[in-house]
C-alpha cells in the first residue's frame, strides 16, 4: 500500500484561499463559501457554497478550486460538490460584506474613491463610448473601476463593456457583474428588456440611492457615472447623492452642440461640483496622409472649456480631443472599448492618455469638498 500523505482541512482551507470569487472579488474562505471538508486515506471530499443556485460563475470558482486541490490532495482522489446556500447562509454573507446597516460608501469620512459623472448636453456625442474607454482603460492600468449607468434614456453601457450576465442578488445586496475588470451596474438591468423607463423624481432617486447603497462595490479606486443628457431629474439626484462627484463634459466640436454642453457643466455652479473637465469627441476624421478633416466643425471643446472656466472661476481644461475612428464604434458595438483592444488605433491612444491623467489622480482628498457648512 502506498503511504498517504499528511493533509489538514486547514491545509485544504489554505489551499482555497488562492479561489477567487470572481464578481465579489475575495477569496471564497473569505465569503463562507467552503462547506463541509472530509479527508480519507483514498478520497478528499469538498463542498462549496455557491451564493445562488444558478450562480453564472460556478464554472469559473469551480475549474479554479480543482486546480487549487489536486495541488494538496496527494494520492487522493478529489470529489468536489457545488451546492447552493441556504437563506441563512446568504443572509450571513450579506451582512459581513455589507454590514448590517446599508449606507452610501462613498459619503463615508475617509472615502477615497474618486467620483466622476460623465455628462453632456445631448444624446449621441459618445458620452457612453467615452466612460466605458476610460473605466476599461483606467481597469487595465491596474485600477479598482466601477461605472453606474444611469442614462435612463439611452442605457448602452453593459453591451458597449460585453456585459453579459446580469448580477447576482445576495439577500438584497447586488453583486454587479465585472466586465474588462470593470464592475458594472446599469438601469437596463432592473427593466425589461424592451421597455421604456418611465421612472420620474422621486422613483429615480429611490434606485439611485439604491445603486449606492445596496450594491456591492467593494473599495473602489474610481467611480464612473454615465449621465442622461441634460440637467434632469437623475444629474441632481446624483449631485446630492454624491457631492464629492466631479464632472466631465463631453461635446462634438459643432457650435450648436457645445453651447448645449455648456449648460450642463454649468449645473456645477448650482450644485457646488467640481467640473474637472471637458473632452471633446469626433473631432475629426483623419486621412490616411496625416491630414484631419474636421466634419463637425472645430472649437467646440475650447469653447466650452472656456465658458466653463469664466463661470466657475477656475480652470476647467480640455482633457483631450478623440477622433473619429470606425475602431471605437466597432468596439462599442462588440463589447470590446478601443482603449484596451489588442489592435492600435488612434483614439484608443487618446483615451488611454485621458484615463492616464484621471488614473494618476486616483484616490486622496485633494479637492475634496470640506463637511462644513457656513454659519
Ligand atoms: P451618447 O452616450 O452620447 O448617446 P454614444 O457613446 O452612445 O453616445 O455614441 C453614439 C454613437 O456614436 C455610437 O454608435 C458610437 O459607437 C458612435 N461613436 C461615438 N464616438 C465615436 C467616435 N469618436 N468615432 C466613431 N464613432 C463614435
Amino acid at each position: 500500500m502506498v503511504a498517504m500523505t499528511e493533509l489538514t482541512k486547514e491545509q485544504v482551507t489554505e489551499a482555497l484561499e488562492k479561489v477567487i470569487d470572481p464578481e465579489i472579488g475575495r477569496p471564497i474562505s473569505e465569503l463562507n463559501m467552503i462547506g463541509e471538508i472530509e479527508i480519507t486515506d483514498t478520497e478528499l471530499r469538498v463542498q462549496i457554497l455557491l451564493t445562488i443556485a444558478g450562480c453564472p460563475m460556478r464554472g469559473d470558482i469551480e475549474a479554479q478550486a480543482r486546480r487549487a486541490l489536486n495541488e494538496v490532495k496527494g494520492e487522493r482522489e478529489l470529489v468536489l460538490t457545488m451546492t447552493p446556500m441556504t437563506d441563512e447562509q446568504r443572509s450571513e454573507l450579506r451582512e459581513k460584506l455589507s454590514g448590517p446597516t446599508r449606507e452610501n460608501p462613498f459619503t463615508k469620512p475617509g472615502s477615497l474613491t474618486r467620483i466622476y459623472a460623465i455628462t453632456s448636453g445631448k444624446g449621441g456625442v459618445g458620452k457612453s463610448s467615452i466612460t466605458t474607454n476610460l473605466a476599461a482603460a483606467m481597469a487595465a492600468q491596474g485600477l479598482k473601476v466601477g461605472v453606474l449607468d444611469a442614462d435612463i434614456y439611452g442605457f448602452s453601457i453593459p453591451r458597449m463593456l460585453g456585459v453579459e450576465n446580469a448580477p447576482t442578488i445576495i439577500d438584497g445586496m447586488i453583486v454587479p457583474p465585472l466586465a474588462h475588470g470593470v464592475k458594472v451596474i446599469s438601469i437596463g438591468m432592473f427593466v425589461p428588456e424592451g421597455e421604456p423607463v418611465v421612472w420620474r423624481g422621486p422613483m429615480l432617486h429611490r434606485a439611485l440611492q439604491q445603486f449606492l447603497t445596496d450594491v456591492h462595490w467593494g473599495d473602489l479606486d474610481a467611480l464612473l457615472l454615465d449621465l442622461p443628457p441634460g440637467t434632469g431629474d437623475v444629474a441632481i439626484s446624483l449631485a446630492g447623492l454624491l457631492p464629492d462627484s466631479e464632472i466631465i463634459v463631453v461635446t462634438t466640436p459643432q457650435v450648436a452642440a457645445a453651447e448645449v454642453a455648456g449648460r450642463a457643466g454649468a449645473i456645477a455652479a448650482q450644485t457646488h461640483q467640481r467640473v474637472l473637465g471637458v473632452i471633446e469627441n469626433m473631432s475629426y476624421l483623419p486621412g490616411p496622409d496625416g491630414t484631419r478633416v474636421e466634419l463637425f466643425g472645430s472649437g467646440g471643446g475650447e469653447q466650452v472649456s472656456n465658458e466653463l472656466s469664466e463661470l466657475l472661476g477656475y480652470q476647467v481644461p480640455l482633457l483631450g480631443m478623440v477622433p473619429i475612428d470606425i475602431a471605437l464604434r466597432q468596439g462599442a458595438d462588440s463589447g470590446q472599448p478601443a482603449a484596451t483592444a489588442s489592435g492600435d488605433s488612434e483614439s484608443g491612444r487618446t483615451l488611454t492618455e485621458i484615463a492616464q491623467q484621471l488614473a494618476k489622480r486616483a484616490r486622496g482628498l485633494a479637492g475634496r469638498q470640506l463637511g462644513v457648512q457656513p454659519l
